[in-house]
């Protein structure tokens, strides 16, 4: 039986995703052997960021109050738009330098089989924002997985919009590749021969 105290640290770090008890508990071991002044540091800067950083209104991704950094960039072209299904997954995007259009943050990805649909996603706000009339191409930088595709061709089917094209990364990434963890260089290929995207029916090519 551990004692009570470390119990529930090791509850409460199980939490966490993709930790199971086993890992919790190595990592509780871990924190006991810190000095207080890191543990101190942790636990203020956990408590600090859920008080700091917010979500800009307009992409949904992060921001430190109002407007985020991407947003707030006039210099950007504003007819090209890159949805990404969670803000972690804008930085790599940025990271490779060849991306100069603006972001949107979907939220997640559409799952058939959890029945997660397009409603779950901020699905209105992205067609709000086509709407608005400045984008020309959406950028879909979804992972390349079952969800990915799924999401990407509900998003063609049901937010066409007069005017604007929809795109998808080039299948430089590997099959299961999550957009957060791909390389600089593959992302970047990606993005450079990024392909047209067809309402289903309409595909000509594969
Ligand atoms: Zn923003």
């Amino acid at each position: 039986m551990l004692p009570e105290a470390l119990n529930q640290l090791v509850q409460l770090l199980s939490q966490l995703p993709g930790l199971g008890t086993h890992s919790a508990q190595r990592i509780a071991l871990y924190l006991l052997e810190q000095d207080e002044g890191y543990l101190k540091q942790l636990a203020e800067s956990i408590g600090a960021a859920k008080e700091n950083v917010e979500r800009c209104p307009r992409c949904g991704g992060f921001s430190a109050g109002g407007s985020c950094a991407f947003c707030a960039d006039e210099s950007r072209d504003s007819a090209l738009l890159c949805v990404v299904a969670d803000p972690l997954d804008i930085y790599p995007i940025e990271g490779t330098g060849g991306y100069n259009g603006y972001y949107f943050v979907l939220g997640g990805l559409v799952d058939p089989l959890k029945g997660r649909m397009l409603d779950s996603l901020r699905a209105d706000e992205l067609k709000a924002r086509l709407e608005e009339g400045e984008v020309k191409e959406v950028l879909l930088a979804l992972d390349f997985s079952f969800e990915g595709e799924a999401t990407a061709t509900v998003l063609v089917e049901e937010l066409g919009v007069e005017g604007v094209r929809f795109t998808r990364l080039a299948r430089g990434l590997p099959v299961g590749a999550e957009i957060d963890y791909a390389d600089e260089d593959t992302l970047s290929q990606a993005l450079k021969y990024r392909r047209e995207v067809e309402p289903a029916g309409e595909s000509t090519d594969e």
